[in-house]
């Protein structure tokens, strides 16, 4: 049994309970054709960012019924950035292939991820070119954000690009390098390069619950990255600056003429006022903006660990010999492997 290759499809859940048993079966009949058609032994793994709810056991129950499914629990809430991290530094052998819990990216697509990666591209993600279930106000604030970190950063960002992405075994030991704290997902995958290719995919509605990203969750990671792959508006303040001081010499210019040409009486209350505000505002803002960076740096500068794990429960069929597992990818898969 040489000549397979290995695939783990990464899943992210917080409070998925209602989702997860929906999704399982979707996932292993891909597994399935994928085991047949392209010798590809596929396994899950499944990543509890420290849920409230039933996830956990629904997760247990599965992979008690399915050894090709592993199973990482953090300790407490890290947020999908670093659920998916933690779910990554556990991928040590073939790719890995991306998806959400409440399988707004199709699982039935994964076959096509496992062709473009067998053309011997690295990064294979997919491009929405529509967003149902989700509102206005998400899609074009979402629309505006990619244009603008498009433009700022250097990092090269697909727009409208999630995290529904397949990763071979070499973007992977990339990605596994970039140990920041503050991890802007989409921009550490366009750090690292290699041949990228995107699949254009209508991204369905979410199956069961509600969307774990508020706005202001939204425009916080819209922060992470923005400040994480670009150091553009920490230059804004220069140019403000600068601005600023033409203008007021200008202005100048234009109180000593009127001086000059009719003398000085005690004036100007209200265009003192309306500066003195103009620059107090725009000061706070260039503070604030250099706070946004200090902050990131204080927290860099900690060294923490990214994520605890709680409990790490590898799939079972990784742990066989491989005739072993390709018996046991036969037996489930109902048809022979190759
Ligand atoms: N998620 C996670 N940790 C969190 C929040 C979300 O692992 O703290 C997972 C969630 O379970 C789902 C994926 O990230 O699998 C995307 O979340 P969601 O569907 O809420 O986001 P949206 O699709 O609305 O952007
Ligand atoms: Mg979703």
């Amino acid at each position: 049994m040489t000549n397979r290759d290995r695939l783990t499809v990464l899943v992210a859940a917080y409070n998925e309970a209602d989702n997860l048993p929906l999704l399982q079966p979707r996932i292993a009949a891909v597994l399935d054709a994928l085991a047949a058609d392209h010798r590809v032994d596929g396994q899950v793994l499944y990543v509890d960012d420290g849920s409230s709810d039933a996830t956990w056991e629904v997760m247990r129950a599965l992979a008690a019924a399915d050894p090709r499914i592993a199973l990482l629990r953090l300790s407490r809430n890290f947020g999908k950035e670093l659920a998916l991290t933690a779910g990554l530094d556990r991928i040590d052998e073939g790719a890995a292939l991306i998806l959400d819990a409440d399988a707004q990216d199709p699982p039935e697509l994964i076959p096509q991820f496992v062709a473009k990666w067998r053309e011997g591209y690295d990064d294979v993600h997919g491009t929405r070119l529509e967003r149902e279930g989700e509102g206005w106000l998400k899609r074009s604030t979402a629309h505006a954000f990619y244009r603008v970190i498009g433009r700022l950063s250097k990092t090269p960002i697909p727009a409208d690009t999630g995290d529904f992405r397949l990763l071979s075994p070499r973007s992977l030991q990339g990605l596994r390098q970039l140990r920041e704290r503050h991890r802007f997902m989409k921009g550490l995958f366009g750090w690292v390069g290699y041949n990228r290719v995107s699949i254009a995919y209508h991204r369905d509605p979410r199956m069961a619950g509600h969307s774990k990203f508020n706005f202001w969750k939204l425009w916080n990671l819209a922060l992470e990255g923005i400040t994480s792959f670009s150091t553009a508006p920490l230059r804004l303040a220069t140019y403000l600056g600068l601005l600023t001081a033409l203008v007021a010499f200008l202005y100048g210019v234009l109180i000593i003429v009127k001086a000059l040409a009719w003398g000085d009486p005690v004036a100007g209350w209200p265009s003192m006022m309306a500066v003195i505000l103009f620059l107090g505002g725009v000061q706070l803002i260039a503070l604030g903006l250099i706070g946004e960076y200090l902050g990131r740096l204080y927290e860099e500068s900690k060294q923490r660990p990214l994520y605890l794990i709680d409990v790490w429960q590898p799939a079972q069929v990784s742990r066989m010999p491989d005739e072993a597992r390709a018996d046991v990818v036969r037996d489930i898969t109902g048809r022979t492997g190759s």
